[in-house]
């Protein structure tokens, strides 16, 4: 996978900075630009439809403004759906973002892969595994250069803790994790929070996964509310007890690059206060 060399930390928002208004994507990228924000996810949360002009509009406004791009699948997935059916379309829109992604020129995509079901965590591993070799494989029989990134989870009820996606990981050379800092606190009740916690995270991906997954990062935060279950919603980062600075500190020494997503409800302030408080250490 070569489809981006980062050189530096770049901060997204997740979908249009709010300030947009009712505008379109040109203008979304104008407001990036005009906030010194670096690119945004976009949001197929309800499905994918962008049709080819916009898409022709999109990767050359990013193109213009030099702006990066991830994707984000739409919520339905679940590749461990016991009705074949439904497994099938939630194949089918994740290759969808993917090509969406190919269009737009974004360089990854990320998604919730699955639920566990009620089946114990292995018989639940072998399925994703299964369903992603699939996608794994059309990607490149399509030439769709865009790494796929099943995200850490924010519930015990969805597949998708760190070890299992690294160990996913492992297994593709297109495949890295897409790592939600916020969903990793709230699914383990306010674990992952942390200097030495964060520290842990990256070491990890670093030595499991080897370099290319801290140059080449894909990465989710904002602030969270939580409880016994996991996550309840995200919230703006002040006014929850995420960690952010400690965060951002640990990412900085740990040199990483490619793309912080905030997810925060604010959108756009959130995202220019990480970028901030990151640019100030
Ligand atoms: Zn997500």
């Amino acid at each position: 996978m070569q489809n981006f060399v980062f050189d530096k930390l770049n901060f997204l928002t997740a979908g249009m900075p709010m300030r947009t208004g009712k505008g379109s994507y040109g203008r979304a990228f104008e407001v990036l630009t005009e906030l010194n924000l670096d690119g945004m996810e976009l949001e197929f949360v309800h499905g994918v439809r962008m049709n080819d002009e916009t898409r022709k509009l999109v990767k050359s406004e990013r193109e213009n403004k030099n702006l990066i791009l991830s994707a984000h699948a739409p919520f339905y997935v679940n590749l461990n759906s016991q009705e074949e059916e439904k497994s099938d379309a939630s194949v089918q829109r994740i290759i969808e973002t993917g090509l969406a992604a190919k269009d737009t020129g974004a360089f990854s995509i990320t998604f919730h892969a699955a639920y566990y079901m009620k089946q114990d965590k292995e018989t639940v591993y072998q399925t994703v595994k299964r369903r992603i070799t699939e996608i794994s494989e059309l990607f490149k029989r399509e030439n769709i250069d865009v790494w796929i990134r099943p995200e850490t989870t924010g519930k015990g009820t969805q597949w998708g803790d760190l070890d299992e996606i690294i160990r996913l990981s492992k297994k593709f050379d297109n495949v890295l994790p897409c790592i939600d800092f916020s969903h990793l606190h709230a699914r383990s009740v306010g674990k992952f929070n942390t200097y030495e916690e964060f520290s842990k995270i990256l070491e990890t991906v670093g030595n499991e996964l080897g370099q290319t997954a801290l140059d080449n990062f894909h990465g989710h935060l904002a602030g969270i509310d939580y409880g016994a279950k996991g996550e309840k919603k995200h919230l703006i980062l002040e006014e929850s007890d995420m960690n952010y600075k400690e965060l951002l500190k640990v990412m900085k020494e740990f040199g990483v690059k490619g793309a912080l997503v905030c997810e925060s409800p604010n959108i756009e302030e959130d995202t220019m206060l990480l970028k901030e408080y990151y640019y100030s250490l």
